[in-house]
């Protein structure tokens, strides 16, 4: 495929104008000005787009797509009253129309690639996400917490298995990997978290757990350990480059020096966490621990990057920057970069993704320029963070594969899923 006469976001976040870009074999093979055409390549024009690397979600849940809209405003514990009675009681139906509604929001914001943060019949989602094109890394849900509902109830030994199992089938199959996970430290056993953690490193893939979000998981563990989650991670030796812990928004210094020193990597959720608490991302990136972005899911405000981006300049800026009559606390080149670098730390996979450079992965989208809401624009970089929306994205390519073109998806049918999706919403599918 051959892009042509197009403005680019190149490595260094620097915009160019009139590129053309080659790509073949799903990796950006060239970048220049005026390559000739080949035989058999498609053309795309790319007058009057701005193309980039496509944005990666650190952190969502699949299991919770059907739940939009049932979570704002809802009284504490959002996750013992609606969630765990929701995902307990999922079918194989439910994931299939989960994934598919799910894969179509990701395509249609720009999100290329996505790390799931874990669920059920994952095999069944995992069929769905092959066949979208995306690139994302998938997990089942892994707890052996007394008292869960009958249909999730475990031990150690059958959830890692679970995951095992996910991995064969899965780990490798279209651009899907498998992640081993916890769900969070509080509902997993010492045996479950030690388990999770070897099975990972023999498998040299990630460990995922949702981490330091609420001050009840922190008590928890300075009340039965007098130590604080990561701690208590690091004095079992389970943290480790491979780790990758979601929120992490309540860190003490000693936390994050252990973070640093492990090189453990980890993710915000602006529009969600915004009801706990505000992110340490300028104290994290100064000790150089790789930040990234998830969205959460669904159920916390959608699945747009665009949205998070601007929550989380906003919310950064009036908790640390404010106070400090410091306007650039947190710049839009480097929420960009969290979205896009931190993503690629996110999924393993720095350096080939989250870049528009020669020999990185072809995962990228166009963003159409010519509208009132982004044009002129003084700055592309800050019109990307501040105006831009996920109805912007016209194009996605992931692996060198045109998923949308002209907002039209390829790979899966929109007006099929949308059509189920309603019927869902109005009570009619009968599950
Ligand atoms: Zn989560």
């Amino acid at each position: 495929m051959l892009i042509k006469n197009t403005m680019i976001l190149d490595e260094n976040l620097n915009i160019q104008e009139k590129k053309d870009i080659r790509i073949r074999d799903g990796k950006i093979a060239k970048i220049g000005e005026q390559l000739s055409f080949e035989e058999k390549e498609e053309v795309l024009e790319g007058k009057g787009f701005l193309f980039m690397p496509g944005l990666i979600d650190s952190h969502m849940h699949t299991g919770q797509q059907l739940l939009r809209g049932k979570v704002l405003d809802e009284m504490p514990m959002i996750w013992t009253r609606v969630m765990l009675p929701f995902e307990s009681t999922l079918t194989e139906e439910k994931m299939r129309l989960s994934a598919k509604v799910a894969a179509l929001e990701m395509i249609k914001s720009g999100t290329t690639g996505f790390v799931d943060a874990g669920s059920y019949f994952m095999e069944t989602a995992a069929e769905v996400y092959e066949k979208s094109g995306l690139r994302g890394a998938l997990s089942y849900s892994t707890m052996d917490q007394k008292g869960l509902p009958k249909s999730i109830e475990d031990n150690a030994d059958s959830a890692v298995k679970k995951t095992d199992e996910l991995y064969e089938s899965v780990h490798g199959r279209g651009n899907l990997k498998v992640y081993y996970s916890l769900r969070s430290l509080i509902s997993c056993s010492e045996e479950l978290m030690e388990k999770a953690a070897m099975r990972a490193l023999e498998k040299e893939t990630m460990l995922q757990a949702h981490m330091n979000e609420y001050p009840g998981e922190i008590n928890y563990f300075l009340e039965h350990y007098k130590m604080r989650p990561y701690e208590f991670l690091e004095s079992r030796k389970l943290l480790g480059e491979n780790f990758l812990g979601a929120h992490s928004l309540l860190l003490s210094e000693d936390e994050m020096e252990i973070l640093k020193e492990r090189k453990v990597k980890i993710c915000h959720c602006p529009f969600s966490n915004c009801g706990k608490a505000a992110p340490k991302t300028p104290q994290l990136l100064k000790k150089g621990i790789s930040v990234g972005l998830g969205t959460d899911g669904t159920a916390h405000g959608g699945m747009s990057l665009w949205n998070e981006m601007k929550i989380f300049r906003s919310i950064v800026n009036l908790v640390q920057g404010v106070p400090l009559a410091e306007p650039k606390i947190m710049p839009a080149g480097q929420i960009l970069k969290i979205v896009l670098e931190g993503g690629a730390k996110a999924l393993n996979e720095e350096g080939s993704l989250g870049v528009l450079k020669e020999g990185a992965k072809a995962d990228i989208i166009g963003i159409r320029l010519m509208q009132p809401h982004l044009l002129p624009s003084g700055n592309l970089v800050n019109t990307l963070v501040e105006s831009v929306n996920a109805g912007d994205v016209s194009h996605m390519i992931v692996g060198g594969e045109l998923l949308m073109k002209d907002r039209r998806v390829l790979t899966m049918d929109e007006e099929e899923i949308l059509f189920e999706a309603a019927k869902y919403q109005k009570g009619e599918l009968g599950w």
